[in-house]
């Protein structure tokens, strides 16, 4: 029986009850949260009273997306996760370079390296967090991994982004841990996917994320759906990319298509979105506003459940 590596150890996925795959609770200072203040948000209290709310919603557990020296700090992660209830999946790989400082040590490592390093956090321990990110800490901490984050530019997998993304998927191929792909709308997905098949993933380990943040092209979506992998629609009650009536259609189109079974549904939370922090919506939305409306749409018991039940589940255990 597959496990997945939650901060306070394995769980079996299908007591991973309402998942939400794409979430930020806790994040400390990176050259990316400098530029921009909705990306602040290192306060431990409200950051677990945040995720206190999202449990008394019914929330039970999450993937925190941000990975090592991009502020992600595992040693609180295991604090939150212990104090709140919530099973939090930590997740190692790369987001985009421009959350590292240029002196460090992701531009530089090289593919069997980086590799090993995801592969380690995703077996024996995370990397702590470190002030200085020119210095790469040798100790782990005794908290694993349970996913690899990778991410492309709109450009795709182009430059530095092709040795990350084959030392992302090497290290989930090895491990058998799923991979969840940041995209800029969507674009260059299929590339990217290709890359990650060549180094042997299977579809059914697969997440493209914020392909929804162009609700207006459903092509996109049809042609990451054919290709069998997941789809994070995380762009609910963000109404500067569009509307919750539009981000309804899509999901309506899924359901046509027969593709709803590969939707997860999260906030991909930042300061302005979470509660404690002043924002506006908390973890806790789509558990007590979308879900609902989904729900008085028509949308039927299973498949509103299955966006963040059975579909996490069978992501985790496939
Ligand atoms: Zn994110």
């Amino acid at each position: 029986m597959p496990q997945v590596q939650s901060v306070l150890g394995p769980v079996d996925p299908g007591a991973l009850g309402h998942c939400q795959i794409h979430e930020h609770i806790f994040l400390r200072p990176t050259p990316m949260t400098e530029r921009n203040a909705a990306l602040r948000f290192d306060d431990f209290d409200r950051s677990l009273a945040e995720l206190r709310r999202y449990r008394e919603a019914g929330g039970t557990s999450l993937v925190d997306a941000q990975p090592a020296a991009a502020g992600r700090d595992g040693g609180a992660l295991e604090r939150l996760s212990r104090e709140s209830g919530v099973a939090v999946i930590a997740s190692t790989g790369y987001h985009l370079l421009d959350f590292y400082p240029e002196d460090c040590w992701v531009h530089r490592l090289e593919e069997d390296a980086l590799c090993a390093l995801y592969q380690s956090e995703l077996e024996t321990g995370l990397l702590p967090w470190e002030a200085d990110p020119s210095h790469r800490p040798e100790t782990a901490l005794a908290v694993r991994a349970g996913l690899v984050k990778a991410a492309i530019p709109a450009e795709g997998p182009v430059g530095r982004y092709k040795t990350l993304l084959r030392a992302a998927a090497r290290a989930a191929a090895n491990t058998g841990a799923p991979l969840m792909l940041h995209t800029e709308r969507g674009l260059r997905a299929q590339e990217a996917l290709e890359v990650c098949f060549s180094a042997g993933v299977r579809p059914e380990k697969l997440v493209v994320c914020h392909a929804d943040r162009q609700a207006g092209d459903p092509a996109v979506h049809d042609a990451i759906a054919s290709a069998g992998v997941y789809l994070d629609y995380d762009t609910v009650a963000r109404p500067k990319y569009h509307s919750d009536e539009e981000e309804i259609a899509l999901l309506c189109r899924a359901l046509e298509r027969g593709y709803a079974g590969r939707i997860l549904l999260a906030l991909d939370t930042t300061a302005q979105r979470l509660c404690a922090y002043g924002g506006e919506i908390g973890l806790d939305h789509l558990l007590r506003r979308f879900l609902p409306l989904l729900r008085q749409r028509g949308f039927g018991e299973e498949t509103v459940s299955g966006f963040n039940r059975a579909n996490c589940q069978r992501l985790f255990d496939g």
